[in-house]
């Protein structure tokens, strides 16, 4: 994969954030080290996002919510709509649609052996 996500880690405290804040939510420092998210983590929790912007050729989404070994909480479009909360999901990043000619990139979670 070509794209990276990244954490911003607090220089002084070493609070994680993603996405990236102006000020630390813990200390309110400003000094960030970027870190890459990649690897394993675990599915919270997950809703079906029926109604969608022009865009999306499915009927639905499935969106989660997953925790990294590292404690960040993130949201991300789930690659599978296989789903248990619970399980062990990959961090892959691919094109996100957020609506019409708004592609970027974001997290797409698949399901790990
Ligand atoms: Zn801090």
């Amino acid at each position: 994969m070509g794209e990276s996500m990244y954490a911003y880690k607090c220089q002084t405290c070493g609070q994680l954030h993603h996405p990236a804040h102006v000020t630390c939510k813990k200390c309110g420092a400003r000094e960030f080290e970027p870190v890459p998210l990649e690897g394993e983590g675990i599915l919270l929790t997950y809703t079906r996002v029926y109604n969608l912007p022009e865009g999306y050729m499915k009927p639905f989404i499935p969106f989660g919510i997953v925790q990294f070994p590292n404690g960040l909480r993130v949201s991300g479009q789930m690659g599978t709509n296989d789903l248990e909360i619970g399980m062990k999901v990959k961090a892959t990043v691919g094109i996100v649609k957020e609506g019409v000619g708004k592609d970027c990139y974001g997290f797409i979670f698949e399901k790990a052996d």
